[in-house]
């Protein structure tokens, strides 16, 4: 069986590295290499992640087998442990901010009285409007109001009265009344799987990307462009040239659609009507932080966050990676970055076209009517956009070998038949 994987950043990657051993695979890539989103840009002898800092780690035993046992063995990641930091109100405290209210009480100690009364007074009836509605439920409107509405009106550049909450789940540490007393005794610490988090030892997560890459076909420099079913040889067509038996997308499904051969009218508008974000990133020489990352959620600066990558090195060097929201220029990124004498020099520029999923009213049905379509027509469909959601790379990877269980769970039982 030969089987067309179309994209090969850390999805596609993960799937045909999967494949590979049992199948014909080939896969498909329009840019002139592999690795998507996650890839590095080297400047100056610096890993760039040019769409924003990523880390590895995951909740999911089988994910971290496979990267460490398929992929790039253990010994060759170093660990770190997470400390980010939120400036707030021109302070810096440390995340996650219900954790912090002391830090907070030392220079607002009113407001950090309020937070711990909203918060004890919240009521989580597990009901939710909407994603402004879930922070005021879950953190009390002192915190809400302050920080998680602020916050992610800049990061998802939207009202987050008019976003769906299903897919904040999971992403961000959720106290409880405990844990949150505890924060303020000095005690508690969030479990999310990115606490703590794996870099390779080269200091390029293009290492980690080109070991999931070794040995796998790839064909750079095709971009799909038509995607047809020829009925008589039951094969599938792309580009008009290249034949397979099977088509699994990791490219964006918004864009899908409108390649497939005869596709519905009514599928393309409801791909057409999945929004997402670009991100803007600057890298930087800076002054020396021990912080991991930290996070931006005031309007007087674009930026939403810092990534200081050169924490994730072995020796650690002073470089930073800032994000924005958005296609900006480079003159008002470095611009910007002037009002932070943390920032010393830019170095480099990057903006990137799908970067976040908007997690907007009508997000769901849509996604589902395009998913439904490609079901239909027998196209797999995995990934960050390949599914339309809020994916880490482990959860791309976790989709990639649940996708395999799946296409071999489906071969035996045809034999039995
Ligand atoms: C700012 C930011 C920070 C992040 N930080 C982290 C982090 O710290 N840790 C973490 O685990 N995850 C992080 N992520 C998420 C991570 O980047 C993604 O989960 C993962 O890289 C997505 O991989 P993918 O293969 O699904 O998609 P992509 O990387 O987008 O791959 C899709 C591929 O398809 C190709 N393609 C598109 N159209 C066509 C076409 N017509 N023909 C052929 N090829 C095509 C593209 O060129 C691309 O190579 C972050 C994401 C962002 C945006």
């Amino acid at each position: 069986m030969k089987i067309a994987i179309l994209g090969s950043g850390i999805t596609g990657l993960s799937i045909g590295k999967l494949l590979s051993e049992d199948f014909d695979v080939e896969i498909l890539e329009k840019s002139s290499i592999h690795g998507g989103i996650a890839r590095t840009k080297s400047v100056n002898g610096i890993s760039y992640h040019v769409t924003g800092g990523h880390c590895f780690n995951s909740k999911y035993p089988d994910v971290l087998d496979f990267v460490f046992q398929h992929v790039m063995h253990k010994d060759k990641w170093h660990k770190i442990t997470r400390d980010a930091a939120i400036k707030f109100k021109g302070n810096e405290i440390n995340y996650p901010i219900e954790f912090a209210i002391k830090q907070i009480a030392s220079f607002d100690n009113e407001l950090a009285i309020n937070i711990v009364k909203d918060f004890l007074n919240a009521n989580d009836d597990n009901s939710y409007e909407n994603l402004e509605d879930w922070f005021r439920k879950k953190f009390g409107n002192a915190l809400a109001e302050e920080y998680f509405i602020p916050y992610n009106q800049k990061i998802w550049n939207r009202d987050p009265k008019e976003m769906d909450p299903s897919w904040v789940k999971d992403k961000l540490p959720i106290p409880n009344v405990k844990s949150f007393f505890q924060s303020l005794i000095g005690t508690a610490k969030d479990k999310m799987p990115h606490s703590e988090f794996y870099y390779p030892n080269t200091n390029n997560q293009n290492s980690f990307i080109d070991n999931l890459a070794k040995g796998l076909n790839i064909s750079c420099n095709i971009e799909v462009k038509s995607i047809s079913f020829e009925d008589n040889t039951k094969k599938w067509i792309i580009n008009d040239n290249l034949y397979y038996d099977k088509i699994i997308n990791t490219i964006p499904i918004n864009e899908l659609p409108k390649l497939i051969f005869n596709c519905p009218e009514s599928i393309i508008k409801s791909a057409a009507k999945l929004k997402y974000n670009k991100v803007s990133t600057m890298l930087w020489e800076t002054n020396p932080t021990k912080r991991t990352w930290t996070y931006l959620p005031d309007s007087d600066t674009i930026f939403h966050r810092y990534i200081h990558i050169g924490n994730f090195f072995k020796p650690k060097i002073n470089y930073t990676i800032t994000e924005a929201i958005g296609e900006k220029s480079y003159e008002e990124m470095s611009e910007n970055g002037k009002k932070d004498p943390f920032l010393v020099k830019p170095l480099d520029y990057h903006v990137s076209n799908h970067a976040y999923v908007i997690f907007d009213d009508n997000y769901k049905e849509n996604k589902e009517i395009v998913l439904n379509y490609l079901n239909k027509i027998s196209i797999h469909t995995i990934g960050r956009f390949g599914e339309w959601e809020y994916y880490n790379m482990d959860i791309c990877i976790k989709s990639a070998i649940e996708l395999k269980t799946e296409i071999f769970n489906n071969l035996y039982s045809k034999n039995e038949k």
